[in-house]
């Protein structure tokens, strides 16, 4: 989706929004990360196995990808686990203000665990748009720094594709 200062932000960058700024920064200024991580590629691996047959992907103005659940106004996201259960409900809550705003479609959100047998409904309720607008205006800011804000240890850097760049 395009913001307001035309800056093109997308699931992805929703996502980390909510677990790292730095990383905002990095992958919205195109900077690659490791891509040998074991973390990417468990990532990918869950994901092929799982929507192996169900699978619908749809790229909505080379904006986002969302897969959309066959036969139901759901747009459905896979995760490796709950624990960034946060930043994962915010990145649904995202697609569905997109397709709100930007198609006028209201849908529903699923968050899917297949790791954890979960599957987890969101809904986009008023105080969840303001909280987006918010977070869109946010990140606006952050893309527009010249350099990426100061990296800050979280248990996620243990994970992160950039952790050699951060922690070398
Ligand atoms: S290693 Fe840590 S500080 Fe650096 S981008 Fe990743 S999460 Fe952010």
């Amino acid at each position: 989706m395009e913001s307001k200062k035309g800056i093109s932000i997308g699931g992805t960058l929703i996502w980390y929004y909510y677990i790292c700024k730095r990383e905002v920064w990095l992958i919205g200024h195109g900077i690659e990360p490791e891509q040998d991580s074991d973390y990417i590629a468990l990532g990918r691996h869950i994901h092929e196995i799982f929507y192996q047959r169900r699978k619908k992907e749809l790229s909505i103005d080379n904006t986002i990808k969302i897969d959309i659940l066959p036969g139901r106004r759901v747009i459905g996201e896979i995760k490796k686990s709950s624990r960034y259960l946060e930043s994962a409900k915010m990145q649904v809550a995202f697609y569905l203000y997109y397709m709100k705003r930007e198609k006028g479609v209201d849908m529903e959100g699923l968050l899917l665990i297949p790791e954890e047998r979960k599957r987890i409904k969101v809904s986009l309720t008023p105080e969840l748009e303001r909280e987006l607008e918010e977070t869109v205006k946010n990140i606006e800011d952050i893309l527009e720094m010249e350099r990426p804000p100061s990296a800050v240890k979280i248990p996620y850097c243990k994970k992160c594709a950039y952790r050699s760049m951060c922690w070398a």
